[in-house]
């Protein structure tokens, strides 16, 4: 009988695809996987320690097997293991494995270590060059494909953990790309989302030399492939050719997440953001100058040290000029190791949650506004899924927006395909429609 194991992701795409490739990798090795941590000898927690919050998750879920843990191994992988290292082990003694991000591809060996009995196994090093890959990645959609170009990063944003959890920048060979997208063609799926903690980052290591425009553009281009996405860009290194390559390759979906964090460029300095607001709002006129109408997403921080209500108002300002399809909003999240902590001027908790709300509000009244202008169009969906409940069929438009519809026929085959749909109404995180025949 193969050992089995239990493995629970929190976090980012990043994560969520590192996970596909650990899981592929105990697959590989023997292992078998199982639904629930209770059926499981081996239990992995994935970890994000973005915010504080999200760190507290794996230990508050570590705590629950405290006592009826007995005779299972825990593993705690991500970035909380980077971050944590061997403090794991005091904080959670029944934890076995503590292994960051940068070691997964030493993952068959240390598993090893623990089936001949060691109690306490780290993989923490972050001096790897190239980036992890394995051919055996179970992927969890059978339509569309995480693809990862480059790992870690190499900016320092006052705070930040990523730098520290995840190590220095890393990419890929463009031919290593290109051979995994032509075999994800071969494999069936349709579309493909380019993952890196700053994708635009990109640089071809190999002679070839690529940029990320081109290696995008080039990515699109591959034979049975009908949607490509990328997430995330920094401002910094979104130059031009992005936007010619989404204008002259109906492939790449018409939608980009620039996160911008604030309005205020005192506040994105001492962010050490690398960009003013009027340089982030030349990047904003090329996407909106674009042939093709380019919807744009951002991540926003309420409550960095310092930030005063002017400041706080030029945020909602830029929301205003901007018009964005969607936000990700956060209250700033104290996190260790990071320059943010020397700084004065730290926003009371309650005073992050107003900040917050008036955002959320704000933006919420935009999207209204936004989405309403979809009414009457058709739209071509990616169909994801059923929701039984309310007999609608789930899927997503190149821009990126949720479109629930109704079809006239029952056709149990249509997840997975595109198809046309008229939308006849509009709310302000999704849109609804019928099918156009
Ligand atoms: N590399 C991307 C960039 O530079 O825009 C962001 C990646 S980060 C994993 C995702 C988002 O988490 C950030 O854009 C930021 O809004 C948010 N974030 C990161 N650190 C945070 C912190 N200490 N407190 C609150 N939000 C944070
Ligand atoms: Fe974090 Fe900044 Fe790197 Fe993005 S660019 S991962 S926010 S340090």
């Amino acid at each position: 009988m193969s050992k089995t194991f239990y493995i629970e992701t929190f976090g980012c795409q990043m994560n969520a695809h590192d996970s596909e490739k650990v899981v592929g990798t105990l697959i590989g090795q023997g292992y078998a996987q199982v639904e629930t941590p209770e059926e499981a000898e081996l239990v992995f927690y994935n970890t994000c320690s973005i915010r504080d919050k999200a760190e507290q998750k794996v230990f508050h879920r570590l705590q629950q097997f405290k006592r009826d843990g007995k005779g299972k191994t825990f593993a705690v992988l991500g970035c909380v293991a980077q971050q944590e290292g061997e403090k794991i082990f005091d904080k959670a003694p029944h934890v076995s494995l503590v292994c960051g991000s940068a070691s997964y591809h030493k993952l068959p060996e240390l598993l090893v270590q623990i089936e001949s009995g060691s109690r306490r196994v780290t993989g923490l090093s972050l001096d790897r060059e190239d980036a992890f890959e394995t051919p055996l990645t179970r992927r969890d959609n059978p339509h569309r494909a995480y693809l990862t170009i480059i790992e870690g990063c190499d900016k320092s944003c006052a705070y930040c953990v990523v730098p520290f959890t995840r190590g220095p920048e890393r990419s890929r060979t463009s031919a290593s790309v290109i051979a995994e997208s032509l075999e994800l063609a071969r494999a069936g799926y349709t579309e493909i989302q380019l993952l890196g903690q700053n994708v635009n980052s990109y640089r071809d290591p190999s002679p070839a030399g690529w940029n990320f425009a081109t290696l995008l553009d080039r990515v699109g281009r591959t034979p049975g492939i009908r949607r490509v996405r990328f997430t995330t860009s920094h401002p910094r290194d979104f130059g031009r050719d992005i936007v010619d390559a989404i204008d002259s390759n109906q492939a790449l979906c018409n939608h980009v997440h620039l996160p911008v964090q604030s309005g205020s460029t005192r506040v994105l300095d001492a962010m050490q953001r690398l960009y003013t607001r009027e340089e982030y709002m030349r990047r904003i006129e090329w996407l909106k100058s674009a042939r093709r109408s380019i919807a744009i997403s951002t991540d926003v921080i309420v409550g960095f040290p310092g930030e005063t209500e002017a400041d706080f108002e030029a945020t909602l300002a830029l929301l205003d000029e901007v018009q964005y399809d969607s936000i990700f909003s956060f209250k700033y999240s104290r996190r260790p190791n990071t320059h943010a902590l020397t700084l004065e001027d730290h926003i009371p908790e309650e005073e992050k949650t107003r900040r917050l709300t008036i955002l959320q509000e704000h933006q919420r009244g935009i999207q209204i506004r936004r989405n309403a202008h979809y009414v009457d169009t058709t739209e071509e969906c990616h169909v994801e899924g059923f929701n039984q409940a309310t007999g609608q069929w789930i899927g997503r438009t190149s821009q990126n927006k949720t479109l629930n519809f109704l079809h006239p026929t029952a056709r149990p085959d249509l997840v997975g395909g595109y198809v046309p749909v008229l939308v006849t109404r509009a709310g302000p995180n999704s849109l609804a429609g019928e099918a156009v025949n």
